[in-house]
């Protein structure tokens, strides 16, 4: 059974399926053998007009609707974790928070350079005592004739020591925090008093690098500020809401291809003188996979056909993230246990970098339990 949004999203699914087999795999081996990102990575993806696809075309990006970037983000996600990470970093967190929140100036000094892949972005929330109560970060921003002085720390942010900018959240009012004491800022590289302080690697891909950042007495200029002063919060909290479907969406495509590597391995393998494939224990894990990973896309197609029609994302997003970070960890399991050693050898088959890379989406923009707490939070309401 084929699930599909729409006929052109289904070509268009063909086309990427093409491009990424053909191109993106043999990156996806090099990313692993060296934990490090080609420029060929980035310039591929350019070449196919990924890059930057939800920003408008008169900031350099292809106006695609949130449909067309989650198709996106599944076939990359086939390949490599590092793949999805590069569509949302030009079209991701940072560029929609600029493009929704920000000032023409400000969508004109970035979105074009961010679509293009020219510059970098990130996202900096966490902080080492403001993980899943974000709200409860020390971050501080103090006014100052004109700007505003910032102190304080984060940490974990994805690739925010390459970033050229980073929608930065901190506290400017220390009563109101959530509720109107949070603002955004756009913090640029070099800017006096910000020191990438750590670089931390995770179980996952080593090519996928989380930065501690410290500000010290660190000036931001009144311009810097995205959106309102003590917006913040809700700034944030509405990219998240966003990008929880494209990580849904990149861990369809990851348990997509893990399914179909275990098929593969089942039927090429053969034990006690029969393929694996004829033994009903491997059957019924590749069942299960099936069917999870099915109602996964259907629900996840079902809210992005409501959202096309006009329908607010709201917390359906946090339903869709957690089926879908959690099935795919089932599914990884599952590919690990048919493939046997061969998917626990490092270097060898893809299986066992999947394996890895795929945990972080249990934590990693909301973990299971926030999500559970949000849903659970609207149905109460
Ligand atoms: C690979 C990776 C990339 C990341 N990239 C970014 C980034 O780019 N920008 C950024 O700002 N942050 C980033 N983060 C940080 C990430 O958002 C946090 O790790 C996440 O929000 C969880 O926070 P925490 O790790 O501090 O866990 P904690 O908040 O300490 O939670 C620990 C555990 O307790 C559970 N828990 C917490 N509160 C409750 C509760 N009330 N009820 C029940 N259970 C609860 C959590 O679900 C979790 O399982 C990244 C993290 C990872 C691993």
């Amino acid at each position: 059974m084929r699930l599909e949004i729409n006929d052109t999203l289904a070509e268009l699914r063909q086309q990427l399926r093409g491009f990424v087999t053909a191109r993106l795999h043999t990156v996806a081996a090099e990313i692993d053998r060296t934990g490090q990102v080609p420029d060929a990575a980035w310039d591929l993806m350019r070449d196919q007009g990924l890059l930057g696809m939800l920003m408008p075309a008169q900031y350099g990006g292809m106006d695609a609707d949130l449909p067309t970037y989650c198709i996106a983000q599944e076939e990359l996600g086939r390949s490599h974790r590092v793949f999805t990470l590069i569509l949302d970093y030009t079209s991701g967190l940072c560029p929609t928070g600029i493009l929704k929140l920000g000032t023409e100036a400000q969508r004109e000094r970035w979105l074009p350079g961010l679509a293009s892949g020219r510059l970098r972005a990130s996202f900096g929330l966490t902080e080492p005592d403001a993980g899943s109560d974000a709200a409860a970060m020390k971050t501080r921003a103090t006014k100052a004739p004109g700007g505003w002085v910032l102190n304080g720390r984060k940490h974990w942010i994805s690739g925010a020591n390459k970033a050229d900018v980073i929608m930065l959240m901190a506290v400017t009012d220390p009563e109101k925090r959530a509720r109107g004491g949070i603002t955004a800022f756009l913090l640029e590289k070099g800017t006096p008093g910000f020191e990438v302080t750590r670089v931390d690697t995770t179980i996952g891909s080593e090519a996928i690098e989380l930065a501690e950042l410290t500000f010290t007495d660190c000036f931001l200029p009144d311009d810097a500020v995205l959106g309102e002063v003590g917006k913040g919060f809700a700034a944030a909290m509405g990219s998240l809401t966003h990008g929880r479907m494209g990580v849904s969406a990149a861990c369809i495509g990851a348990a997509d291809r893990l399914l179909e590597m275990s098929i593969e391995h089942a039927k090429n393998r053969t034990t006690f003188g029969k393929p694996l494939s004829e033994r009903q224990a491997i059957q019924w894990m590749l069942a299960d996979s099936a069917v999870e990973l099915n109602a996964c896309r259907a629900f996840m197609y079902e809210v992005l056909r409501q959202h096309a029609a006009g329908a607010e994302l709201g917390q359906a997003t946090a339903q869709v993230k957690l089926m879908c970070s959690e099935m795919v960890g089932r599914v990884a399991d599952r590919a690990v246990q048919i493939h046997g050693g061969a998917g626990l050898v490092r270097g060898g088959l893809p299986v066992e970098r999947f394996y890895r890379d795929i945990r972080h989406y249990r934590v990693g923009e909301g973990a299971s339990e926030i999500q559970r707490m949000l849903i659970a939070r609207e149905l109460l309401a």
